[in-house]
This record gives structure tokens, C-alpha cells and sequence, in this order.
């Protein structure tokens, strides 16, 4: 059975980039009679923006958008990555780590990996990785590969400030809702060799991945709260023109101007193909 998963962190309102996930991931789900469930990925504490949350559901919500079962909130669920990151211990797959970010650089540079240099207190936990190659298949990019030694490094489970990384929260619960098909944004390319080799370290399934072409606006840079990306419009005819404007994005061209949100969504739903999503450009959109 086909589950995927929409997982926003509510760091801000909702903009089309995230839209353009949510949208792909849920009409990717529903077109193969599958579940769709959202996420919400508050593991990152200090980033959290107050009501963030609640406004990213609500917009969901008044664009269409029906999820299956309950909400699944990141910071209920620390006990399940103190098992992992345990478990991991275990299998000695860990080790601490006394380096500051600004000491590391891009690539970690095996300072701790035998042992903490003399006087250094631990600061966080480290994930050896190796030199064999991580390969998976894209489904819209095609085969992938990477090398996390030359890519990353040994990188962080648990950072010096207690708080699971992102990394590994994630792979704990695709696994534990049953996510089959991983929808996002290709931002995310990055993580995902990452994220397959802590499934094998910790013996869990991989899901199926596709890759969103990433929403830029026209200076370029990628949408995104950080960028200050604008929350995208919660009232009818404004938000009838951002859907259309996301199926586009999408490879789907509306042939004319929808007169609701229940319109745009019965354009949609028989003819959508995620084939057609476009295969490598990011296009840039009129919301920046
Ligand atoms: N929470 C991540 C974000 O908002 C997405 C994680 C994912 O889809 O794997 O960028």
C-alpha cells in the first residue's frame, strides 16, 4: 500500500515551494490510491515559529488539502530517536564528538573519530561513514550516487545543544508511519544518501524517492522561509491563481482559469502524471 507523507517544519507560513511538496506528495499518493499523511518536523526547537504550525495545517486545510490520520508532531516523538541513536551506540556506529561547527568546515574531518583529543569535552554524537558508495534511483532524476566520505563526512545524529539532528528524526519515523513514497523538494537531494545509510545502520526499510524541482525566485535563489519566501495567499480568488500556478510548476497546465479551489482540484486529480513534472529546470515563479 502506497503511503507518503508531506513534512513541513514550522519554521514560518506555508509559501509555494512548500506548496509545490505538499501538492506533488499528495497527488502523487491519491493518483496510486494511496495514504497521504502530514508531518510536522519540530524537532529543531529554537527554529520553531510560534503558530507556525497551526497556520501550515489551516492552509493546508483551506487550500484542500485531506490528510489521513492524525498530525504527526516531531517533538512527541524523542523517545523513538533516543532508541535509535541507542541502538546505533550499540552497534558502535557512534562517537563523540568535541568540535564546534565553525572547526568542521564542509566536510568533517575525523578530528574525534578515535578518541577525543586530550581536555576536549563531547559535544555531540557522530555517525561514521565509509567509502562505499550510497546509490539509490530518483524517480524523476534517475540513478544517484554518493560517497559520504568525500561528500560529509561522519556527520551528526544528536547535536551539542541535546536536540536530534534532522537526519536521523527523519528516518525513524518514515519508518515508523510506513512511508513508502518520499515526495519533496530537491533541496533535500543532499539528505537523502544520508538518510539511506542510517536505514541500514538501523536495519529499517527505504522508501521510494522523487526530488521536486526547487522553486526559485527571479534573483535566483531558492524559495524558502530563510529568503523570506512570502506565505502563500489564504483567501479564494488569490489562492485559486496560486494553485494554478503550482500545477504548472507542476508540468500542468491549466487550460483556463479555474473558478474555485473544489474546481481546480477536480481539473487536477484524473489527469495528474508525476511523469510530467519537469526534469530538471526550477523554473522561476511570479511570487518572489
Ligand atoms: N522538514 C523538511 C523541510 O521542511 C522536509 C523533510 C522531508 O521532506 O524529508 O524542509
Amino acid at each position: 500500500m502506497y503511503r507518503g507523507r508531506f513534512a513541513p517544519s514550522p519554521t514560518g507560513p506555508l509559501h509555494f515551494g512548500s506548496l509545490v511538496a505538499a501538492m506533488a506528495s499528495y497527488l502523487d499518493a491519491r493518483s496510486q490510491g494511496g495514504e497521504w499523511l502530514v508531518r510536522i518536523e519540530d524537532v529543531d526547537t529554537p527554529r520553531n515559529q510560534p503558530g507556525a504550525a497551526d497556520s501550515i495545517l489551516r492552509t493546508l486545510e483551506f487550500y484542500g488539502f485531506e490528510w489521513d490520520g492524525p498530525v504527526l508532531y516531531q517533538s512527541s516523538r524523542f523517545e523513538a530517536y533516543q532508541c535509535a541513536l541507542e541502538k546505533l551506540r550499540r552497534a558502535r556506529a557512534l562517537f563523540p564528538c568535541a568540535c564546534s561547527r565553525k572547526e568542521v568546515g564542509e566536510i568533517y574531518p575525523g578530528t574525534c573519530r578515535n578518541g577525543l583529543p586530550p581536555s576536549r569535552e563531547p559535544r555531540s554524537w557522530r555517525l561514521r561513514v565509509d567509502d562505499d558508495p550510497i546509490r539509490f534511483n530518483d524517480r524523476r532524476l534517475g540513478a544517484q550516487e554518493e560517497v559520504l566520505s568525500e561528500s560529509v563526512g561522519d556527520f551528526v545524529v544528536k547535536r551539542a545543544n541535546g536536540l536530534f539532528a534532522y537526519q536521523l528524526a527523519v528516518v525513524v519515523d518514515d519508518c515508523w508511519q510506513g512511508i513508502t513514497d518520499v515526495v519533496r523538494g530537491s533541496d533535500l537531494l543532499t539528505s537523502t544518501a544520508r538518510q539511506i545509510y542510517l536505514q541500514t545502520k538501523l536495519q529499517l526499510p527505504s522508501p521510494s524517492y522523487l526530488h521536486l524541482p526547487v522553486a526559485i525566485d527571479r534573483t535566483g535563489d531558492k524559495l524558502s522561509k530563510q529568503t523570506k519566501a512570502q506565505p502563500i495567499p489564504t483567501s479564494e480568488p488569490a489562492a485559486v491563481v496560486t494553485l494554478a500556478e503550482a500545477f504548472e510548476f507542476l508540468g500542468h497546465t491549466p487550460p483556463q482559469p479555474f473558478h474555485s479551489i473544489k474546481d481546480a482540484w477536480a481539473w487536477i486529480k484524473p489527469i495528474w502524471e508525476t511523469g510530467n513534472i519537469p526534469a530538471v529546470r526550477a523554473r522561476s515563479i511570479s511570487h518572489a
